[in-house]
């Protein structure tokens, strides 16, 4: 059994982005995101500083805008738009989730798509059905694709099944697999799927992006099967000294047991996420060149 190791696969997107912000630095450009956060959500901001540091570790440039719990829509989307008018701006986004005054969709509709570095924009949503490659791809699924990819798993031609049907990631990574370049034959569970065990000991890779601590049990995976876990949950831990722990979607020790290769939580896929992003970054500054 192979444990698929999330943070040596971002250190090496990282230093290909690295190697990308030299040669467009090189050539006069510094690429830049910009990063909005509405309110003052804890684990927002953890997530913000964490893209803000790793932007200034690649020599990207970064800008964080803060704005009240209190601020409006319309403050928001003048934001947006000073940042698509920006020149030195070539990544754009609003960290989720906004307070409930903020109509998320319509400020996701407002960003320039050519600086939509988190590809939910629908041009971005459509580009990657189309197989459009100078779209972008939400960053978690291109994480998980790109797992499979460095890890030399075959996707032509396997079955893979995505528990999950979010814009944020089910979805997205559904698309992924079934365009041209991974071929794969991709079923999509939900929380109104029958027999949703069966369906899944159908998968030769195994996808859970559900949101239920160590929901998929070794009898949703069959022998040898691939599994990677998408999941982020907090469970009560009284031994530890934050009171809590992180676990995945996957009841790790069971499924460990019986498939060949799987991601951890903490060190799989989570590690990823921010590394696509940047790499998303780079993309946006290669594209337009300026
Ligand atoms: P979400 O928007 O809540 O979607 C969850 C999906 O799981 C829904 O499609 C839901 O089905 C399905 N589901 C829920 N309970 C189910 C059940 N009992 N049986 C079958 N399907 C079920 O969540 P998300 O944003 O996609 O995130 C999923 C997980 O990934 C979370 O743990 C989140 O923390 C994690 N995540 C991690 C990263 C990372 O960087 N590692 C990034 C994003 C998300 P319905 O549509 O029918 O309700």
């Amino acid at each position: 059994m192979t444990i698929l190791n999330g943070k040596e696969i971002a250190a090496e997107v990282l230093a290909e982005c690295r190697e990308k912000v030299e040669a467009l630095q090189a050539g006069g450009i510094t690429p830049g995101l910009a990063v909005v956060i509405v309110g003052d959500d804890p684990a927002s901001h953890v997530y913000v500083n964490s893209k803000v540091r790793t932007c200034s570790e690649l020599g990207i440039r970064s800008r964080k805008i803060e704005l009240s719990a209190e601020a409006t829509q319309e403050q928001v989307l003048q934001v947006v738009r000073d940042l698509n008018a920006d020149e030195s701006v070539h990544g754009i986004l609003v960290q989720s989730p906004p307070p409930p005054q903020i109509n998320e969709s319509e400020i996701i509709d407002l960003i320039d798509p050519g600086k939509d570095v988190d590809g939910f924009h629908p041009i971005n949503v459509g580009k990657l059905v189309v197989g459009d490659e100078s779209g972008f791809v939400p960053c978690t699924p291109q994480g998980c694709v790109r797992i499979l990819q460095s890890s030399g798993i075959e996707t032509t031609g396997a079955r893979a099944v995505v528990i999950g049907r979010s814009l944020l990631v089910g979805k997205p990574l559904a698309s992924l697999l079934m365009n041209k370049g991974f071929n794969a034959t991709v079923t999509v569970a939900h929380s109104r799927t029958r027999d949703l065990a069966a369906v899944c000991r159908e998968a030769d890779i195994l996808i859970a992006a559900i949101g239920q601590p160590e929901f998929v049990t070794a009898d949703f995976v069959r022998e040898g099967a691939v599994v990677i876990d998408v999941g982020v949950n907090r469970v009560e831990d009284a031994g530890r000294k934050r009171g809590y722990r992180l676990v995945g979607d996957v009841a790790y020790e069971e499924v460990a047991a019986r498939c060949s290769a799987i991601t951890p939580v903490p060190g799989g896929v989570g590690q990823m996420t921010i590394a696509m992003l940047m790499s998303n970054t780079v993309k946006a500054a290669e594209l337009r060149g300026s």
